[in-house]
């Protein structure tokens, strides 16, 4: 970022309490870049982190002129960390990694590897996830599965944001501008033809993922409907459905009052209406709860406040505060 020259590769990391294992990743990251022989920049966005992430990232940088930190005025979410990094990246192609260690560091040059050799995109696809606790991988499975079935552009079940995206594609991202962002949702809506590269995740190297099963069920419904409107269809659907089988009810119940009780249903009357209310009842809080989300979605959009505020850009040679987020600084 705000270099003279533009490196070939800018690293991207988002960071949240990072600081008990930042120095172990920086060292694996710095000697895998050293080796790989292109020029870099390491982009950290801290992503108000309440424990000593900044002052740690902070005594890196002055040693390392390829640093350069972003950090944000508060906790903003890994997504729009990541957005907030590839802003301000200016390299050639654009690395997104985690830093907890759980993104192996050693398979960048794979990764270079096929943007070299033209690839615009280069996705990591995740083989293993053992580490993972029971609701978190089959929670996974669950969401591609219902993700595939619903969105309209490709998924392929296991893709992290552990990418490498070209600038061409930072270009096309950065236009995208809605707020509840899936980073790699929206890279994959752009339709580029994308080159997977399988890696077996490892456990964190130190602390705990900040991501609860709370966080990740709201980033899975955020995912459903910035992608996929399927949800508003499914309940005009149900309507559809509900409606005529009402209808058809009363008419057998009709029936039923006409003719006595041919089938021994013995239903009554008042076990029936109540069945049928709380049914309808669910239909009508299970659509409201639906079109909600969109509101909501809706109304964060029309809200229009930028995606985040940067408290400080840092990097060796330079040292300014800026007030507004979206401005590239120059
Ligand atoms: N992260 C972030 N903001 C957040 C949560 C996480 O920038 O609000 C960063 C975190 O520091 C790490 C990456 O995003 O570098 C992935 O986070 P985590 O390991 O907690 O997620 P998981 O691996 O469970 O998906
Ligand atoms: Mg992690």
């Amino acid at each position: 970022m705000s270099k003279s020259y533009s490196p070939v590769l800018s690293i991207v990391v988002p960071l949240h309490n990072e600081a008990a294992g930042i120095n172990q990743f920086h060292a694996s990251l710095i000697a895998v870049l050293k080796l790989s022989g292109v020029t870099y920049e390491i982009i950290y966005c801290n992503d108000g982190s309440t424990d000593d992430t900044q002052l740690k990232i902070k005594k890196i940088a002055e040693h390392d002129r390829a640093v350069n930190i972003i950090a944000l005025t508060r906790n903003f979410g890994k997504e729009v960390a990541t957005t907030a990094g590839i802003e301000h990246a200016s390299g050639a192609a654009i690395m997104m990694i985690d830093a907890d260690g759980q993104h192996p560091v050693e398979r960048i040059p794979d990764f270079l590897a096929a943007w070299q050799n033209g690839s615009m995109i280069v996705t990591g696809v995740r083989t293993a996830n053992e580490h993972e606790g029971f609701v978190k991988k089959y929670g996974s499975k669950l969401f591609y599965m219902l993700l595939k079935r619903l969105s309209s552009s490709e998924v392929v079940a296991g893709t992290t944001d552990f990418r490498l995206i070209d600038q061409s594609v930072q270009i096309e991202f950065l236009r995208l501008s809605e707020r509840r962002r899936i980073t790699r949702g929206l890279i994959d809506w752009l339709g580029y033809q994308q080159f997977y590269i399988s890696f077996a995740a490892r456990e964190r190297m130190s602390g705990t993922s900040t991501y609860s099963v709370t966080k990740l069920v709201k980033l899975a419904i955020d995912s459903f409907v910035s992608l996929s409107n399927t949800p508003l269809y499914v309940t005009a659907i149900l309507g559809v459905i509900v409606l005529p089988i009402s209808v058809i009810l009363g008419i057998f119940m009709t029936f039923e009052m006409l003719i006595g009780d041919p089938l021994s249903l013995r239903i009554t009357g008042g076990a029936f209406v109540l069945i049928l209310i709380l049914f309808l009842v669910g239909c009508l809080l299970m659509s409201q709860g639906i079109l909600g989300l969109y509101l909501s979605h809706i109304h964060a959009e029309t809200q229009n406040r930028p995606l985040y505020i940067v408290d400080a850009v840092e990097s060796i040679k330079q040292v300014r505060s800026e007030v507004g987020a979206r401005e590239k600084i120059s």
